[in-house]
């Protein structure tokens, strides 16, 4: 039982002029493919193979020494980036609505407030990592992690992750990271958000 990469629910240009055609068939096709296939080959053998992966990461201690570091990063890079596959939409919906956006407001004091203080996350996050708004035992809560941490992890869910990784972007945005997570806010599916957080 081995674990495989989810398909892009549209096609690598959906997202131009946001996120070029070229970046996403990379991404997905390399990197992310790249991060299941190392994941695969660390628990291929031992009893941890086929378990669901967000729950290997969310106990990453009862991993055996010798399988936790490949599990932490590629395990990690696999469900981060299939949740990054499906909370990006072509058009996106550019604002939450319902439960999520109250939420989202009484948390942060506004969209307008989530939408900086999750930018300014992403933005200054050193070197490689993620921007993530998670469910914090119930609360929500906006912070970033490094390389392919997962915030199940921490114990937190995640409902919305910008990967902030220089591969994500540096072909059309070279240094300009903040223009990417501009960019970025064009492309969010709210209703996989919404979806998630009643979930949570
Ligand atoms: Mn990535």
């Amino acid at each position: 039982m081995s674990y495989s990469t989810p398909a892009l629910g549209f096609a690598y240009d959906a997202l131009e002029p946001h996120i070029d055609a070229r970046t996403m068939e990379i991404h997905h096709d390399k990197h992310h493919v790249g991060y299941t296939t190392k994941l695969n080959a660390a628990v291929s053998g031992t009893s941890f193979d086929g378990k669901d992966p967000a729950a290997l990461l969310a106990d990453l201690k009862a991993l055996p020494d010798s399988i936790r570091g490949a599990v932490q990063n590629n395990g990690g890079g696999h469900v981060n980036h299939a949740l990054f596959w499906e909370i990006l939409t072509p058009g996106g919906s550019p604002e939450p609505e319902g439960d999520i956006k109250s939420a989202i407001e009484s948390a942060f004091g506004g969209i307008a407030g989530f939408k900086k203080l999750f930018s300014d996350s992403a933005a200054t996050r050193f070197g490689s990592g993620w921007a993530w708004l998670v469910s914090s035992s119930g609360k929500l809560k906006v912070y970033s992690t490094a390389n392919q941490d997962s915030p199940l992890s921490q114990g937190d869910i995640p409902l919305l992750g910008l990967d902030v990784w220089e591969h994500a972007y540096y072909l059309n945005y070279q240094n300009r990271r903040p223009d990417y997570i501009a960019a970025f806010w064009n492309l969010v599916n709210w209703d996989i958000v919404a979806s998630k957080f009643k979930n949570a």
